[in-house]
């Protein structure tokens, strides 16, 4: 499946990614990492520096799947309000529980990107505004706030008035989230794979996984040239394609939008730069690039058909712009880039990590949605503590069979 169309930004930035061997010989490791997008880098990051003796295999190039179509905004604000998932569950105790565990995930992410360099990664720490698209919707946002303020979470309501002083938007009210940030997916993903590699270990690109086979000691999985890697754990990092041998663990995928301004002076655009989103579904959101670019997303559609992406790219990417500009009226807006990209969410707003017993030795890092970057952040650690020995006891909360989906 073809997992972007247009012209995503990163890859246009950078260009192709740097050039890793292809497999052609059987070996051996601890773990196998299955696809070398973001999650693949994150994943493979944590346990090689942990210790364990890593091999990473993609069927493309490291960061050329959904990640190179991400906008890459990070917050631990989810899609699902915290109080909806306090009412899915029937059980405030696990909602809380699943949103402060990202909550962590995010601060570990920037504790990352701090090791890395923040400039080497495009990381910026920002806010993060969401925004009532309707009135009704104010006082479930002052609700929602306190909410988040109960579990410890740096969010503020802001009324009508202050959203308008402050950021000269036009919106009934917002939660301000004191902390989030942004990165450029792909740098970070390579600077990971970098990482990971002075920790040992191997990256093998346009090398395909076709078959599983487990057995008590562990997996060996075949590639499509034949050869075999054999490892104790395999983790199946390959987002939004889910191997043929696995089918039948997916979500629901759909198809999001993203577009790339010429750079906007900062007196034009809006106050701080912070991130901006919306209640209304689907949503649309912007950030600002450091060369004042802004990158905006959303508009998702519910299908995963690539060539019927490319046909709507045009039409989505002008609803976008259309969003944008009744959002921020006075900002000039011409678009360089259009792109759309692969994506996927589950119910509950929340990431599969886990284990499937139709797959044994095998974690699975799948069902990203609009914080796949931060969700990733999240299987990584959980993952790595797993196979350690050092369980945190949290993989209960995103496990394919948890209550509530
Ligand atoms: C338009 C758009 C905007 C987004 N915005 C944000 C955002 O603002 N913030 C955020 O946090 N998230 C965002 N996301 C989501 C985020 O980008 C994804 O969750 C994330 O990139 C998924 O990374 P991944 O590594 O899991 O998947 P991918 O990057 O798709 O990597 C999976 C890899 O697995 C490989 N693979 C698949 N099958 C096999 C196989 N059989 N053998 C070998 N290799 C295989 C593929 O080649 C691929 O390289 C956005 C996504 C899109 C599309």
């Amino acid at each position: 499946m073809e997992l972007t169309s247009g012209t995503p930004f990163w890859l246009t930035q950078h260009g192709l990614p740097p050039h890793y061997p292809t497999l052609n010989h059987d070996l051996a490791c601890d773990v196998v990492v299955l696809g070398a997008g973001i999650s693949g880098a994150l994943v493979a990051d944590a346990l090689a520096g942990a210790g364990l003796q890593v091999v990473v295999v993609d069927k493309h190039y490291p960061g050329t799947g959904s990640t190179s179509a991400s906008t890459a905004l990070l917050q631990y604000d989810i899609d699902v309000h915290l109080r909806d998932l306090r009412q899915r569950y029937s059980d405030a105790d696990r909602a809380d529980a699943a949103l402060t565990t990202v909550y962590r995930a995010f601060r570990r992410l920037g504790a990352i990107a701090e090791e890395l360099g923040p400039d080497a990664i495009g990381y910026q720490s920002t806010t993060s505004l969401y925004l009532a698209s309707k009135r009704s919707e104010v006082r479930e946002l002052a609700l929602e706030a306190e909410a988040r303020q109960q579990i410890g979470l740096p969010s503020h309501f802001l009324s009508e008035a202050d959203v308008r002083t402050r950021y000269g938007i036009d919106r009934p009210g917002a939660i301000l989230s004191d902390e989030a940030a942004q990165v450029d997916a792909l740098r970070l993903t390579l600077a990971l794979h970098d990482r990971a590699a002075r920790h040992g270990t191997r990256l093998f690109e346009r090398t395909e996984v076709v078959g599983y086979a487990a057995d008590a000691g562990g997996v060996t999985l075949t590639t499509a040239h034949n050869f075999q890697v054999r490892a104790r754990h395999v983790i199946v990092c390959t987002g939004y394609e889910t191997p043929e041998w696995a089918k039948g663990i997916r979500v629901a995928l759909k198809s999001s939008f993203a577009i790339v301004t010429e750079p906007i002076a900062a007196a034009d655009r809006w106050p701080t730069g912070c991130h901006l989103w919306e209640t209304a579904r689907p949503y649309s959101y912007a950030r600002v690039l450091p060369d004042g670019r802004v990158m905006a997303g959303g508009v998702d559609i519910p299908f995963d058909n690539a060539t019927a992406r490319d046909t709507l790219l045009r039409r989505r990417t002008h609803q976008l712009e259309t969003h944008l500009h009744e959002l921020l009226p006075r900002m000039p807006l011409r678009v360089d880039f259009r792109w759309g990209g692969t994506f996927g969410e589950t119910a509950d707003g929340l990431p599969f990590v886990s284990q499937h017993p139709r797959f044994p030795h095998a974690w699975f890092a799948l069902g990203f949605g609009g914080n796949g970057i931060v969700f990733a952040t999240l299987a990584a650690e959980l993952i790595r503590a797993e196979l350690v020995g050092e369980p945190t006891g949290e993989a209960p909360l995103f496990a394919f069979n948890r209550p509530g989906l």
